[in-house]
């Protein structure tokens, strides 16, 4: 069976590429006659594999020598609680700044553990786009800062990387990590839940300053501890194996297709052929600020809402899945990741080109 163009938001689409590899590997990896997942996380086939699966990323990301990198569990939403249990380091206040859904959830979570002061929100405008450095009040006594560089349900993405001064920037990066080049030494720590633009659900990579760690609230779990994290290269206990794994082949074929800074090329290319219909359309709309679009999530609507279940029907049946928006925003969002080809994206457009001119 021909395999459909997925532009679902998460779990997200895979390079074909890497599930033939991991398929060809399923039954014997590298002729040890038995299965990665049935691999001992001790033995030393698989610490060959996590141990090259963070040197990619470490690679690709040009990550410094005093950052660690943390394989974990519990997804991103664990990490909203991790984050103020590992980084207040004494302080009882940390600055948030709102730009949507998932920077909601953060508030919400580290309102458990601290005194949350919001510096800048842009639900002014029905988060819209994301606010200016200089709105952002910050707090220069703040344990940390907290924002997400890109809204995967509102499709909003910053354009720059806030500037926090000695207080640690830290970002939840789940929908853009690896979408283009990150200067990771601009953040105390970065996270993202690997299912949107790294690999299989139930995994999620931690990359944080090393001078951070050490220093959690009273009653941290152990496995939710960075240090104990770090001290044990993420295996303290039994990691995400073959989550990690196929990781490490999206790390393997991200290299292969020359690097995060190819990879921006053809997602600046990708989303802008887009957005370019979607404007000139007069059938399709999106709201979002001209240079906060996000590169990898495009939330769109019909002109007639009425339309929205005979459009996703008919491009159901022409293989184009996944395109219903968020169930909180309703019209339509294709989620444009790494792994989604620029064919999958020209084909998105020739569909709505034509959905348009039977229903305009
Ligand atoms: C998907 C997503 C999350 C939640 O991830 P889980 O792994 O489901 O916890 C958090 N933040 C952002 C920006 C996301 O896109």
């Amino acid at each position: 069976m021909a395999r459909v163009y997925n532009f679902c938001a998460g779990p997200a689409a895979l390079p074909t590429a890497v599930l033939e590899k991991a398929s060809s590997e399923m039954l014997n990896w590298n002729d040890k006659g038995l299965s990665v997942m049935e691999m001992s996380h001790r033995s030393d086939e698989y610490v060959s594999i996590a141990k090259k699966a963070e040197q990619d990323l470490r690679d690709l990301l040009t990550i410094p020598d005093n950052y660690k990198v943390l394989f974990m569990q519990g997804g991103a939403t664990a990490q909203f609680a991790m984050i103020p249990m590992n980084l207040l380091r004494g302080k009882n206040t940390a600055d948030y700044i709102n730009t949507g859904q998932w920077s909601e959830k953060a508030i919400k979570e580290a309102k458990h553990y601290c005194d949350v002061n919001v510096v800048a929100s842009s639900e002014d405008k029905n988060f819209s786009y994301a606010p200016a450095q200089s709105d952002l009040k910050l707090n220069p006594d703040a344990a940390y800062v907290h924002y997400t560089p890109n809204e995967t349900i509102g499709g909003v993405e910053f354009d720059y990387i806030p500037d926090t001064g000695d207080v640690p920037l830290v970002a939840d990066f789940s929908s853009s990590i690896l979408s283009e080049e990150l200067d990771v030494s601009k953040f105390g720590l970065i996270y993202a839940g690997a299912q949107k633009n790294i690999g299989p659900a139930g995994l999620c990579i931690v990359i944080v300053r090393e001078d951070l760690l050490g220093d959690t609230i009273t009653g941290t779990p152990t496995a939710m501890d960075y240090k104990v994290a770090a001290d044990n290269e993420s295996m303290y206990n039994t990691p995400a194996t073959y989550s990690w794994y196929l990781a490490g082949l999206v790390f393997d074929w991200l290299k292969q297709q020359g690097g995060v800074d190819a990879m921006a090329k053809v997602n600046a290319r990708k989303a802008q052929k887009l957005y370019e219909y979607i404007d000139n359309s007069g059938f399709y709309a999106n709201p979002v600020a001209v240079n906060n679009r996000s590169r990898m999530n495009v939330p769109f609507t019909l002109k007639n809402s009425a339309l929205d279940g005979l459009f996703l029907s008919q491009a159901d049946q022409a293989g184009l899945l996944n395109l219903k928006g968020h169930r909180s925003v309703g019209g339509m969002r294709a989620s444009i990741y790494n792994a989604v080809t620029e064919s999958a994206v020209d084909a998105l457009i020739a569909f709505m080109q034509e959905f348009a001119s039977q229903n305009g």
